[in-house]
């Protein structure tokens, strides 16, 4: 292992990097600050978030900066506004002893005039989320033409998020003989064609491995029925008394009910996504961020670019639909040399997604089991002692009121007055899992539980009705049946007893749908994105019986539909 003085960063940055706390570079610090320091060559970094690669970039990024230029010289582009400000953060603690340097946060949701006199004021580094850097092109606030190095961070992510056109409107207003690092944390077609159109033949460095899992998480599955994955979720909390999690669910309404039950039951949670305001959302960040809040219950859009530290648990109420996601997720947990724990809380119909994940991911999942009634009440114990023995006693304040504590208690023998003060924090938990069935559902057993075998036969006859469902990916986007089926069942969670007939064209597919779940299925892909490219779904007429490509809108405004039907 190097130190930081054997990379050859200077002493200003050294210095900084030492009042930080940083004492040892990571493994993506340790290949990349040497390669971006030595070497005009682009590069592509495969790297997870958490494991330094702010620093990666940064760090040879200011090396190469001129602090008396006033012009924009270094360029990062991110997914998130918090990204960037964490970002724009992180370089300004390694520039703290490089005067001169300026660097400014693009974003959108804030105040566009002020970003804009920031820039004007001399800003030599801009940390931009896409989007938002194309509106200031084009009010013609900022010149790139002076850029030496373009960072590409999180580039898989911006990908998802739909931003390859804004990508290439904005380095095509870049200078030709830059530099460009490109990080990502999965090797995906998309990121690896943006290499190819946007970079010279460029350096790969990887630290794991392409889509290698980050061996500082723990991933772990359990298997409950549908119905009981709240119970679930409460007794992972509530056997795990230090948990502090980032729980993920797949719509906004999820995490709002999921959070408002949470606080109900008196748990310490609530919820972020995309329809708050970003006042709202910095303020659930802000109680998050100081531990008041326990469990923050997110949507993958709401979560991406949360660098929050100590994050023990990711816990995913419903699985993501796509490996990248599931990445991301447990991205959150297992920063910074820490380790975390990824846990799934699934259905027996998705365990052949856990192997999937295994497969993709070449890493383990451990099978948990659901703690029961008796575990949870004796960890609450321990721990509840744990607390009297570490307390703090407040000698001189408490000191005056102790004679008559005593009298009042005098009547009591040790034993009781232990178990008095124990049962004043503990009862909750004996009264909740005093009767608590098990929850874990018998794999091997499956189809000999009644409950199970109903479902089946209610799905029966549920068949008997399908909808046509019109779907833009075809087999041009690298379909089969079998991996459209997987994927629809990744995004909806329903099973493909759910889905009937297939048909597959080049552009376009169409599907048939249990017409009981049509709604719920076009509402699953209202934000979907596949590979970069908005998926859309609509009602299909003519669809896998009648062969014809065409669809209606459906919805509250079928005259506003987007579908342009001379495409097809
Ligand atoms: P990143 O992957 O850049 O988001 O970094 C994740 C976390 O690790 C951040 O909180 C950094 O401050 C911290 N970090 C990065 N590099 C080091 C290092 N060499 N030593 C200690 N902490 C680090």
């Amino acid at each position: 292992m190097s130190s930081f003085e054997q990379l050859g960063i200077r002493a200003e940055i050294l210095l900084a990097l030492q009042e930080l706390g940083f004492e040892t570079p990571t493994p993506v610090q340790e290949k990349a600050i040497p390669h971006l320091l030595g070497s005009d060559r682009d590069v592509v970094a495969l790297a997870q978030t958490g494991t330094g690669k702010t620093a990666a970039f940064g760090i040879p990024l200011l090396e190469r900066l001129d602090p008396q230029e006033r012009t924009v010289q270094a360029l990062v582009l991110a997914p998130t506004r918090e990204l960037c400000v964490q970002i724009t953060k992180d370089l300004e603690r390694f520039a703290a002893h490089l005067p001169g340097v300026r660097c400014v946060p693009v974003y959108g949701g804030a105040n566009i005039r002020e970003q804009i006199r920031a820039i004007q004021r001399g800003a030599n580094v801009v940390v931009a989320t896409p989007g938002r850097l194309i509106d200031l092109i084009d009010r013609g606030a900022i010149d790139l033409g002076r850029v030496r190095t373009a960072v590409l961070d999180e580039a898989d992510e911006m990908l998802n998020m739909g931003f390859q056109e804004d990508l290439t409107t904005i380095l095509e207003r870049t200078p030709e003989d830059k530099r460009t690092w490109l990080f990502s944390a999965t090797m995906s077609g998309e990121v690896r064609r943006i290499a190819k159109n946007y970079m010279r033949e460029a350096d790969e460095i990887g630290v794991g491995g392409t889509g290698k899992a980050n061996t500082a998480i723990e991933h772990r599955y359990t298997v409950v029925m549908m119905r009981d994955r709240y119970l679930a979720l409460k007794r992972f909390v509530d056997v795990e008394p230090d948990l502090f999690g980032i729980v993920f669910c797949r719509t906004k309404q999820d995490t709002q009910e999921l959070a408002e039950n949470l606080t109900r039951d008196g748990y310490n949670a609530d919820a972020i996504h995309g329809d708050l305001s970003q006042q709202q959302r910095d303020r659930v960040m802000e109680r998050y961020r100081s531990k008041t809040l326990q469990l923050l219950i997110a949507t993958d859009v709401a979560a991406r670019g949360i660098d929050v530290s100590n994050v023990s648990h990711v816990i995913h109420f419903d699985l993501p639909g796509e490996v990248e996601s599931y990445t991301h997720r447990s991205g959150r947990t297992g920063r910074a040399g820490k380790t975390g724990v990824s846990l799934s809380i699934i259905g027996s119909k998705d365990v052949f997604k856990i192997r999937n994940l295994e497969r993709q991911l070449k890493t383990h999942f451990t099978y948990t089991r659901v703690p029961g009634g008796a575990e949870i009440c004796e960890r609450q114990l321990l721990t509840l002692i744990g607390k009297i023995k570490e307390v703090e006693v407040d000698e001189e304040g408490i000191s005056r009121f102790m004679d008559a504590v005593e009298l009042d208690l005098a009547g009591f023998t040790r034993e009781e007055l232990i178990k008095r003060v124990v049962s004043l924090e503990f009862n909750r938990f004996l009264e909740q899992y005093r009767d608590a069935r098990d929850l874990n559902v018998d794999l091997a057993r499956k189809d000999h539980n009644p409950r199970e075998r109903r479902e089946k036969t209610e799905f029966t006859r549920a068949t008997g009705e399908m909808r046509p469902m019109f779907i833009n990916l075809g087999t041009a986007d690298g379909f089969d049946k079998g991996r459209m089926l997987g994927y629809l069942c990744g995004i909806t969670g329903l099973t493909n007893q759910h889905i009937g007939k297939i048909l597959l064209k080049d552009m376009y597919s169409f599907v048939d749908i249990d017409a009981k779940h049509f709604d719920e299925v076009l509402g699953h892909f209202r934000n979907a994105n596949y590979k970069g490219r908005k998926v859309r779904v609509d009602e299909g007429t003519g669809g896998p019986r009648g062969d014809r490509p065409q669809h209606k809108p459906v919805g509250a405004h079928p005259g506003k539909h987007r579908y342009q039907k001379a495409r097809y």
